[in-house]
């Protein structure tokens, strides 16, 4: 595997290797790698001939008053997890070869798709996470990217983008990976104590309620919200940023649930915000 810091270095050695045919994977990432990660990886690995993953906690997408400073960094273990799984670039580069000084450009959405859900929350973080992947497109300039359907929002607002900027890129959502009692795989979740970890599993626990209820005939959204909100506030560690019940297309509210709904929890443990979601196909 090679491990490469400098953006114009990684896309000379791309551009050969797209001039010989081979068809480029990219898996954008920020490190503390798990099960996750991997999976997105190994789609990557199926369906090209070079695969790229990169590692990078892009300072754009934090708030300021976020984890950016404490966010786990592992780079030798997730340097081996790679190494084992025969990705062939480790793209790791430096905050300085991603925004050198002087530094002046941003890609945003404009769409109704962002300003909702984790994009109310989290004023600028889909600007960061736009820009950085447009770089990462950029110096990459792959076929196909990889993206966790965990963070949903995330992914729909990369569709656009792609489609909007023409950038000739497939991007491919990968399911969501859990642990063995439901909760999302997280590098997030190492923040958590034990006794928060433990409750952490309420929230797949609410959305396989409220995946329940809906199956059985409740199409009130609310009743569905209250019943998730219920189960959440169950833990004295729990802080609910948000329960919302949404068009899995244009995430608009849906308050009378009479076809397919995207359920996305937003919610503290502790420290840790943790997200998950849920569609629902009706
Ligand atoms: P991150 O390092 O958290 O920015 O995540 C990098 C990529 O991995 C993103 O596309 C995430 O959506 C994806 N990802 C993270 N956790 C999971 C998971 N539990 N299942 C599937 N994809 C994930």
């Amino acid at each position: 595997m090679f491990i490469i810091k400098n953006p114009y270095e990684l896309q000379c050695k791309i551009k050969e290797l797209k001039l010989q045919g081979k068809r480029i994977g990219v898996v954008p990432t920020m490190g503390a790698l798990h099960e996750g990660h991997l999976t997105l990886v190994r789609e990557s690995k199926k369906n090209n001939d070079i695969t790229i993953v990169t590692i990078f906690v892009n300072p754009k997408q934090f708030g300021p008053n976020e984890d950016f400073n404490s966010y786990p960094r592992t780079f030798e273990s997730d340097k081996n997890k790679l190494e084992k799984e025969g990705v062939d670039f480790l793209f790791y580069p430096d905050i300085n070869d991603m925004y050198p000084d002087g530094y002046a450009t941003s890609v945003e959405v404009e769409s109704g798709i962002v300003n909702k859900l984790c994009g109310a929350k989290r004023p600028g973080h889909f600007k960061g996470v736009t820009t950085v992947v447009s770089k990462l497109f950029n110096i990459t300039l792959p076929d196909n990217a990889y993206f966790g359907l965990k963070d949903y929002q995330q992914y729909l607002i990369i569709r656009k983008m792609v489609k909007d900027l023409n950038f000739p890129i497939n991007v491919v959502g990968v399911p969501i990976v859990r642990e063995e009692d439901g909760l999302a795989m997280s590098s997030r979740n190492k923040y958590l104590s034990d006794e928060e970890r433990k409750d952490a599993t309420l929230i797949y626990k609410s959305l396989l309620k409220a995946k329940n209820l809906i199956e059985s005939g409740e199409k009130d959204a609310q009743k569905i919200k209250k019943t998730i909100l219920e189960i959440l506030t169950q833990s004295k560690f729990s802080k609910i940023d948000y329960i919302e019940i949404v068009d899995p297309e244009n995430l608009e509210e849906v308050s009378e649930i009479n076809k397919s709904v995207l359920i996305a929890v937003a919610c503290f443990f502790g420290k840790a915000r943790l997200i998950d979601n849920i569609v629902i196909k009706i």
